[in-house]
């Protein structure tokens, strides 16, 4: 039976093939839509400023995949693409990142395994995340909420301070 996950996709810093953080998630989506996962939806690319002491600018996508993979399975896929654009393995936390894939939404709700928690455990609190996100699925209910992604980002929205 085939189910839907969202993803959230990030970057910051250039690909020596594919160029810019922009251009490296679209070179992603177009690697990932393939064998077995199909991208359904994408948004566009946000710009956003880094989190942690990195200093470079993230770009960051939203993507809905349909697939017939569990949970762990489409991460097995993640992570072996996330390594064929040139992330580090045991790189430290906030370094920069060639290419990050999560797991955010999963359409049969919860999943928890070792070392994957769906729905993600941070994607609430996250504009970066919720903004794209809200452009292509934004009726869909964080079943552990029970709140939309566009009441997410709403309640987020209220918290941030005026730019
Ligand atoms: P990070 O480096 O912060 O992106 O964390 C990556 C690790 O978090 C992965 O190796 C996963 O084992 C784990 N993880 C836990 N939940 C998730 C999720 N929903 N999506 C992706 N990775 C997850």
């Amino acid at each position: 039976m085939r189910s839907r996950f969202a993803i959230a996709l990030g970057s910051n810093r250039r690909h020596v093939r594919f160029g810019s953080p922009e251009a490296i998630i679209r070179a992603a989506l177009t690697r990932l839509d393939r064998k077995k996962v199909h991208v359904i939806a994408a948004s566009r690319t946000v710009r956003s400023r880094p989190l942690g002491p990195s200093r470079r600018t993230y770009a960051n996508a939203a993507a809905l995949i349909e697939t017939r993979f569990e949970p762990h399975r489409l991460l097995k896929r993640l992570k072996k693409i996330e390594r064929e654009f040139g992330r580090r393995p045991g790189g430290s936390r906030w370094s920069a990142r060639t290419l990050d894939l999560d797991i955010l939404l999963w359409s049969r709700g919860s999943w928890a395994s070792q070392g994957l928690v769906v729905p993600h455990r941070e994607f609430r609190k996250r504009s970066f995340v919720l903004d794209p996100l809200a452009t292509i699925a934004g009726e869909w209910r964080d079943p552990l909420s029970g709140l939309t992604v566009r009441q997410l980002k709403a309640r987020l929205d209220r918290k941030r301070p005026a730019a």
